[in-house]
C-alpha cells in the first residue's frame, strides 16, 4: 500500500488528503430514485437505467447484475451513480462472530465505524452519522476527539447498504438472513447532521429497489437532546423510534454529562420527547448510562421515575462502557438492580441494555475509530 520503492527524495504523503472541504462523491444512495431518473436522463441515457443501478446497489447480491447493462455505458454510470464511498479496513468480531465492528475509511481518508449485531430472530446494526462528533459527553469516546465532519446520506446509507448485503449472504453466523434494525448509535450526533441523516433514512424506508424497505419502527435516532431538531422529527411523522439520551434527572449534573443540556435543559428535552410520543403514538426510550457513584443514586433514580410516570416510555439502562482515560466506571450489580428497582417502582418500564462487543471496543460509547481498533490517545 505505502510506496515502499524507496525513492527517498519523493516528498509522497502516505495518505492523500483532499482540499478542506472537499464533499464526499455524489451517488445514488444521495437521491431520490425521481433524481436519479432526471440525472440518468441528462446525461443521456435511458430513464429505466436509473432503476436498474438502484436495483443493483440496493438488492444485491440478489439483485440484477450490473453486467446486464451494455459493457459501454456501464462503465461511465457507475462512475457517476456508484462511486465507492466507503473501504472497509478492518474488521474485528465478538460473540461468536455474531457481532462485528467494521472500521471504514471514506475517500478523503476520514474514519468511522459501524457494529452489525445478529440476535436470536433480528440483526441491528448501530451506524455512524458524523466523523466525529461535537456533543463532546465527557464519558464517551467518540466525544473526546471532536467533530471531523459530517457524512453525507450516501456514506451512512452505505454502511446500511453492507450490513444488509452481509445479512443476505449469510457472512455472520446463523445462515441467510435479514438486518431488521438499524440505530443511530454510532459515531455522532444524528439530529446535528439532520438533512443527510433523514436523506438516509428515507432510502432506507423506500420500497426495493430504490431502497431498503425497511421499517420505521426498526429504526432508531438516538439524541443528545437537540430540542428544535426533535420537533423537527416529530413533523416528518415517520414514526421512528426517538431515543434520547438523558443520564441524569437533573441539570445540575446533566450539564456535566451531556454539556448541551446547557442550552436545552431537562425540562425541555423531555417535553419534547412526550411531544414526540404524543403525534407519534411511539414510545420513547430514555437512555442512562450508568455511572458508579455519579448518577446512579437511590435518589436519582426516584426523580427519574416521578419525571417519567405515566408516559409513553422506556428506559433503557446501559452499563458504562469504560474508555481510554476516563475516571468512570459501570456501577456495581446492586447499585444496579437498586437503581432499576427505583425507577420500576414508579411503574416506568426499564431495561437493561445487554451491550455486545465491548473486548472489540465496540460497545455504546466506544468508536474512536483508530486503525486497528487501538485506543486513540
Ligand atoms: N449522539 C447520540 C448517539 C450516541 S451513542 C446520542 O448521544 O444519543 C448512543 C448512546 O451511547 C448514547 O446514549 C450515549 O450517551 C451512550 N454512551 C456514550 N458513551 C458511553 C459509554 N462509555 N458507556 C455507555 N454508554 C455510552
Amino acid at each position: 500500500m505505502v510506496n515502499n520503492m524507496t525513492t527517498a527524495s519523493l516528498p509522497l504523503p502516505l495518505v492523500w488528503t483532499p482540499p478542506r472541504g472537499a464533499k464526499p462523491p455524489k451517488h445514488l444512495a444521495d437521491l431520490t430514485i425521481e433524481q436519479v431518473r432526471a440525472a440518468v436522463l441528462e446525461a443521456g441515457y435511458p430513464a429505466y437505467r436509473a432503476d436498474q443501478l438502484s436495483r443493483h446497489y440496493f438488492e444485491a447480491p440478489a439483485g440484477l447484475d450490473i453486467t446486464a447493462i451494455p459493457r459501454t455505458d456501464r462503465q461511465a454510470l457507475s462512475e457517476q451513480f456508484l462511486p465507492p464511498l466507503l473501504e472497509s479496513i478492518s474488521e474485528r468480531s465478538a460473540d461468536s462472530g455474531k457481532t462485528r465492528k467494521t472500521l471504514w475509511r471514506a475517500f478523503d481518508a476520514t474514519l468511522i465505524e459501524s457494529v452489525l449485531m445478529r440476535y436470536p430472530g433480528r440483526a441491528t446494526l448501530c451506524v455512524s452519522s458524523q466523523a466525529g462528533c461535537g456533543m463532546a459527553c465527557p464519558f464517551c469516546a467518540t466525544g473526546q476527539g471532536g467533530l471531523t465532519r459530517n457524512l453525507s446520506a450516501g456514506e451512512i446509507v452505505d454502511q446500511v447498504v453492507w450490513a444488509a448485503r452481509a445479512m443476505r449472504a449469510g457472512d455472520l453466523p446463523g445462515g441467510p438472513g435479514r438486518l431488521s434494525n438499524v440505530v443511530f448509535m454510532g459515531m455522532g450526533e444524528p439530529l446535528a447532521n439532520y438533512n443527510r441523516v433523514l436523506t438516509a433514512i428515507r432510502r432506507m424506508l423506500a420500497p426495493g429497489p430504490h431502497g431498503l424497505g425497511m421499517s420505521a419502527r426498526g429504526i432508531t435516532v438516538s439524541t443528545v437532546g437537540l430540542v428544535p431538531a426533535i420537533h423537527r422529527l416529530t413533523e416528518e411523522r415517520l414514526a421512528l423510534t426517538l431515543a434520547v439520551s438523558l443520564h441524569a434527572p437533573d441539570d445540575e449534573l446533566r450539564d456535566t454529562l451531556v454539556p448541551v443540556n446547557t442550552r436545552w435543559p431537562v425540562r425541555e428535552v423531555l417535553d419534547a420527547a412526550w411531544r414526540y410520543a404524543d403525534v407519534t403514538g411511539r414510545r420513547v426510550s430514555i437512555e442512562y448510562a450508568l455511572i458508579r457513584d455519579v448518577n446512579d443514586s437511590p435518589e436519582r433514580a426516584d426523580h427519574l421515575g416521578r419525571l417519567l410516570a405515566g408516559r409513553l416510555t422506556h428506559v433503557n439502562v446501559i452499563p458504562l462502557n469504560p474508555t481510554p482515560g476516563s475516571k468512570w466506571d459501570a456501577s456495581s450489580p446492586r447499585a444496579q438492580d437498586r437503581f432499576v428497582a427505583g425507577v420500576r417502582a414508579h411503574g416506568v418500564a426499564i431495561t437493561v441494555r445487554d451491550t455486545r462487543g465491548r473486548e472489540i471496543d465496540g460497545a455504546c460509547g466506544q468508536l474512536a475509530a483508530s486503525v486497528g481498533g487501538a485506543d486513540k490517545s
